[in-house]
């Protein structure tokens, strides 16, 4: 379990949820991971879980300063880093009549602009470091297709999956490789939102639209964290070299249902 070894990788809001099961499976691969999230205090619990190859850093894609210090932080403490995973995102959701100018921001503010500002960062620095690089951005199955209710979250996961096939393009001529992981739904404390939201909006009793959602994964259930991360160590490994710019599911099924 060693096809990480000796790297150094920056992951957004890994806190908790699919950021820290990455973390972990890259840290069991032997590479050494900086747990950056807004939630220093479950950032700093993750890494202390994690042990001495982890270090937590108090980061918010939305703040280019705080992008800035989170990088210098891992060069210094792990040296350049040679993988990031653009992880770090927030839900939302209302009917197309009720959406908010400011939601809708702040929504794009994490997901678009944090992704790409926390990209070029990462990507100016590989250059400097003269790394050839790995980037994954978290894109989704609701970047494929619209939802009645969703609309602002889908639209902020398809601009990730044109900004992969974009900064991918862009990027290779470094040697660096951009791609992304699409999840359909995955169980985590991201559900407890969105169920509330069902509950109010469907009038679904409390755990409804998470039970409903699970049996329409053709696989059978929802995703674990941890049904990602074997593609998250591939794309990040030497074995990926000659794949740019693409979006993978991962999913059990769940686009094609
Ligand atoms: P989560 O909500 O459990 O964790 C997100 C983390 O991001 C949290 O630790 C949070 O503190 C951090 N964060 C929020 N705003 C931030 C900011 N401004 N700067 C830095 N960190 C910030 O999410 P998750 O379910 O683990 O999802 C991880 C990724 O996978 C996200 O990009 C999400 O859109 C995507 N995804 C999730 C699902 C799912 O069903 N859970 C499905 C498809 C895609």
């Amino acid at each position: 379990m060693t096809r990480l070894a000796g790297k150094t990788a920056l992951i957004t809001g890994a806190a908790r949820g699919i950021g820290l099961a990455f973390a972990k499976a890259y840290v069991a691969e032997g590479a050494r991971v900086t747990i950056a999230d807004i939630d220093i205090n479950r950032a700093r619990a993750a890494a202390e879980e994690i042990g001495a190859a982890a270090l937590a850093v108090e980061m918010d894609v939305t703040d280019q300063n705080s992008i800035d210090v989170a990088i210098a932080r891992t060069a210094d403490q792990f040296g350049p880093i040679d993988i990031l995973i653009n992880n770090a995102a927030i839900f939302t959701a209302a009917p197309i009549v009720e959406i908010d100018r400011g939601e809708y921001q702040r929504v794009f503010d994490i997901n678009v602009a944090g992704t790409l500002f926390t990209l070029q960062a990462v990507a100016r620095h590989m250059i400097d470091n003269k790394v050839r690089g790995h980037i994954i951005n978290m894109a989704s199955q609701a970047g494929r297709r619209g939802e009645p209710l969703v609309a602002v979250y889908c639209a902020s996961k398809a601009a990730i999956i044109s900004l992969t096939q974009s900064a991918g393009l862009n990027l290779i001529e470094h040697g660096i490789n951009v791609n992304a992981i699409a999840p359909g739904v995955v169980d985590g404390e991201h559900w407890d939102g969105v169920d509330a939201f069902f509950a109010k909006h469907e009038s679904k009793a409390p755990g409804q639209k998470k039970r409903e959602v699970a049996a329409s994964v053709p696989f059978g259930r929802m995703g674990q964290a941890e049904d990602l991360t074997g593609m998250a160590v591939f794309l990040a490994s030497d074995e990926a070299r000659y794949i740019v710019a693409q979006t993978y599911n991962v999913d059990g099924g769940n686009w094609m249902s």
